[in-house]
């Protein structure tokens, strides 16, 4: 009797862990979201006070999470940045691989939005930035600790939460120019930014869709998980608008991931008001859906573990495609 007990006790164990595992991620992003997008942080905008509260948070994430710093001193890499402001930083942890390699898979989602603007007819001036991007980096955090947990990888994983996005990929263009690993050894970036809230999906799309060729490796990983890709030409417009284009002009494969608005089951979802990016409406509401989130994450998950064991092979065939005319 009692080996029997033990059994069901085990097997429920193991049965239900992934629903424990999921909830625990869906928790832990609302929790990053919610703080990295409440008024507190000012809308994080370039230089302010605000921003600085922002990669503190970043900082102390890591910290937990026991990344590793660069030097191994500082979760902190200071860069110019033109202007007033003079002085910005990116946010960076990694985790090395258990046998020595200079390869690398780099993680990117910028921290930073566009602070607070005050205009004669607006109340609210306080641009959150919650879907651009406090979501994006919560996924980044939460991703490095579920890498983390699941022991060393065989190449580095980097956790890089870049600032001065908005105003002209500052922080990305600095990291590819100062790496922690090689360069020239990237495997891929795998850069968060826009993430769903919408609710689970069944369809993504990849920038950029043309200019390199991983997009069949990137199907091969997700379609016999039932995923269908999509590629809308409206994708090519925005190759120079992401973190990414800092990687893909020097030829480092990068990518962006979003899903559609197709349903599980085929139909496509209604659209919901979810605020404006670039307003001060980008806000966390009561609408958003966790699950959505969650399940958009393990897109990327997927994503790292395959080139994390298929690191050769893939390139950029045009990175003209990348550079700002
Ligand atoms: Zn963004």
């Amino acid at each position: 009797m009692i080996n029997f007990d033990r059994r069901v006790k085990w097997g429920l164990i193991v049965l239900l862990l992934p629903f424990v595992l999921h909830a625990q991620s869906k928790n832990n992003i609302r929790t990053h979201t919610e703080y990295l997008a409440s008024d507190k942080l000012e809308g994080r905008g370039t230089g302010s006070r605000g921003i600085r509260l922002a990669a503190k948070y970043i900082a102390e994430q890591f910290k937990s999470i026991e990344l590793q710093q660069i030097d191994g001193n500082s979760f902190y890499q200071k860069f110019p940045f033109p202007g007033e402001v003079e002085m910005e930083s990116n946010v960076v942890g990694f985790i090395k691989a258990s046998a020595p390699s200079k390869k690398s898979i780099v993680f990117t989602a910028h921290y930073d939005s566009f602070g607070i603007q005050k205009q004669e007819d607006q109340k609210d001036t306080i641009y959150n930035g919650a879907r651009d991007n406090a979501v994006g980096v919560a996924a980044l955090l939460e991703l490095a600790r579920i890498f983390k947990n699941a022991g060393t990888p065989r190449h580095n994983l980097v956790f890089l939460a870049t600032a001065g996005e908005e105003l002209g990929l500052y922080g990305s263009k600095f990291y590819v120019d100062h790496p922690i690993f090689p360069s020239e050894d990237i495997i891929i970036c795998l850069n968060i930014d826009g993430f769903n809230v919408s609710g689970p999906r069944e369809d993504y799309f990849i920038f950029p869709r043309q200019g390199v060729d991983f997009i069949n490796e990137v199907k091969t990983i997700l379609n016999p998980l039932g995923w269908h890709y999509i590629s809308p030409d409206w994708v090519d417009d925005l190759n120079t608008s992401f973190d990414t284009a800092s990687f893909l002009e020097k030829g480092i494969p990068a990518l962006t991931l979003w899903t559609g608005d197709r349903l599980k089951g085929g139909k496509i979802a209604e659209p919901l008001d979810l605020g404006g990016i670039h307003t001060p409406k980008d806000e966390v509401t009561d609408n958003w859906n966790w699950e959505g989130v969650e399940e958009h994450l393990q897109l990327y998950k997927h994503i790292a573990d395959y080139f994390l064991e298929h690191p050769d092979g893939i390139s950029v065939t045009d990175p003209t495609m990348f550079m700002e005319q």
